[in-house]
């Protein structure tokens, strides 16, 4: 599936889950198989590009593509989620969001120095959440070598500071 057929999948959803969100709902992909295998087939060959070991995703929607693209390579699968779910010694990172903040932890041991990471989402829009996994990923002491979302919103686009770090945005809204 090319990604203008892809763009043409994702339903944008007017005032959600608040007024004046235009929230854009990838549920869609999910649920047709070509558009989700089409997905995970860029995502993975940027991913291979950057000769990553390891994938960083934050909860809930990065899950889904973070493990997809994980099992095609066969490289690491990192979660990223809210401060309290993950059992083992955590690093921590706090940021804010629209509304008020939140904490992202990683499992310390997860990564090492020597891992090339990608961090993956569904959605960059103001870049919080993924410069949250790169805070993250950088106290590991591994490297950051990519960033990849399924779609990024223009309207946050000159906010965006990843420092040369390649970056994949498959869908531009
Ligand atoms: P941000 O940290 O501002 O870049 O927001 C990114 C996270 O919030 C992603 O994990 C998205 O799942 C979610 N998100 C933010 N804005 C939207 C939107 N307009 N539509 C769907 N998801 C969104």
């Amino acid at each position: 599936m090319t990604k203008d057929q892809l763009q043409n999948i994702i339903v944008n959803i007017p005032d959600f889950p608040i007024k004046g969100i235009q929230f854009k709902d990838i549920n869609p992909i999910l649920t047709n198989p070509a558009a989700f295998q089409s997905t995970i087939d860029i995502f993975a060959k940027f991913i291979s590009e950057q000769k990553a070991t390891a994938i960083v995703a934050p909860e809930a929607r990065g899950f889904i593509f973070g493990a997809g693209v994980a099992y095609k390579l066969g490289i690491k699968l990192v979660l990223a989620r809210k401060k309290g779910k993950l059992p083992s010694k955590t690093y921590e990172v706090e940021y804010d969001l629209e509304y008020g903040s939140t904490i992202l932890q990683i499992h310390q041991d997860a990564l090492t120095k020597d891992d090339r990471v990608v961090v993956i989402d569904d959605l960059i829009a103001t870049a919080g959440t993924i410069n949250a996994c790169i805070e993250l990923t950088k106290k590991t002491q591994a490297q950051v070598v990519g960033i990849a979302s399924l779609i990024s919103l223009s309207e946050f686009e000159n906010k965006h500071h990843f420092n040369n770090v390649p970056l994949l945005e498959i869908l531009k809204f």
